[in-house]
């Protein structure tokens, strides 16, 4: 970047890091958070590529928001209380209209997600976001891929294939009405980190993930990590009026088992425990290995990069 990358930071970067945890935020050579007693540090770090994970014309607050929230996701899918963000950001240039527009987005999910930014970096290339999290776990804790026990159920938060959906009126490819378009783009821009929910599940899931690459393929790690066989009954699957709307069910089922983009949570529960409030119960837990999602064989694989 150029001389006045530092002007850049403090401008539209500098303002959004306040937080309880925050010792030290931006502006230093590292940010200081503050940890409770026998809390341990949960982190994780995810890049959105232009015209990989979004598309080239976005709304940079879209993108920002976006990018943000798919990295939330990955606290809540571990049950983590989040501490603060911080963000590698790729600039083809220092265009002031772009920055300004993306730290609008930047800071309505810093405060919806309580993560403050406490750091980062900026360079100058191919427009490329990283954003790491850092949440806190309580001593002995953590939503991991690892524990399903064969006879719990299987659930997810909310409703599936919004955002796959949402992606394809974006590209043209599905004309709803103005509603449901307006609900599926929102549902792909604007996604919920099920933050609260994975708190919650911290105490009864056996098991947890987040929704990032489809149902089938997130609910394979479950599988594989934890040494089960996952059943999925497509026909429970938690559908939106707008994609209940869709001419062809099929296609609305195949978005809900492997569009991707959701960040809901898929978790497994004993079978003694009820499930939270806005939660649906797909399948469940068996001996054995692999997704089963009798109807959908053979199973269409989720997003691969390579
Ligand atoms: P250093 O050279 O010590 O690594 P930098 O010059 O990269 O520091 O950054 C100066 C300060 O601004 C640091 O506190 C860094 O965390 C922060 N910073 C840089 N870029 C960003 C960004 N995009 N978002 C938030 N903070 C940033
Ligand atoms: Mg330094």
């Amino acid at each position: 970047m150029p001389a006045d990358e530092f002007s850049l930071i403090a401008r539209y970067f500098s303002a959004l890091g306040a937080g309880p945890a925050v010792e030290l935020g931006v502006g230093d050579d590292c940010a200081i958070l503050s940890l409770q007693a026998g809390e341990r540090l949960a982190t994780s770090v995810d890049t959105v590529v232009e015209d990989v994970h979004f598309p080239a014309d976005s709304l940079p607050e879209d993108v920002a928001y976006r990018a943000v929230a798919a990295a939330a996701s990955d606290l809540a899918a571990m049950g983590a209380r989040p501490l603060g963000m911080t963000l590698a950001l790729t600039l083809p240039a220092a265009d002031e209209l772009w920055l300004h527009s993306f730290s609008q987005g930047l800071a309505a999910a810093a405060s919806a997600f309580s993560l403050p930014l406490v750091g980062g970096d900026t360079t100058r290339g191919p427009l490329t976001i990283t954003v790491q999290v850092l949440g806190a776990l309580p001593p002995g804790l953590a939503l991991t891929r690892g524990g399903a026990q064969p006879g719990d159920g299987l659930y997810v938060s909310g409703t599936l294939g919004d955002a796959a959906a949402g992606l394809a009126v974006l590209q043209g490819r599905y004309r709803p009405g103005l509603d449901a378009a307006e609900y599926l783009e929102q549902r792909f821009f604007r996604p919920t980190p099920r933050l609260a929910l994975g708190a919650t599940l911290l105490n009864t899931a056996t098991a947890a993930i987040d929704l990032s690459d489809g149902l089938l393929a997130d609910a394979g790690h479950i599988a594989a990590a934890s040494g089960v066989q996952l059943h999925i009954d497509a026909q429970a699957l938690p559908l939106s009026s707008a994609l209940q709307a869709h001419p062809d069910r099929a296609q609305a089922l195949a978005w809900a088992l492997a569009g991707g983009d959701d960040y809901e949570l898929c978790f497994c529960l004993p079978a003694a425990v009820q499930p939270p409030a806005g939660c649906s119960r797909i399948g469940q837990v068996t001996a054995g290995e692999g997704v089963v999602c009798p109807g959908f064989e053979p199973l269409a694989p989720g997003y691969n990069h390579f």
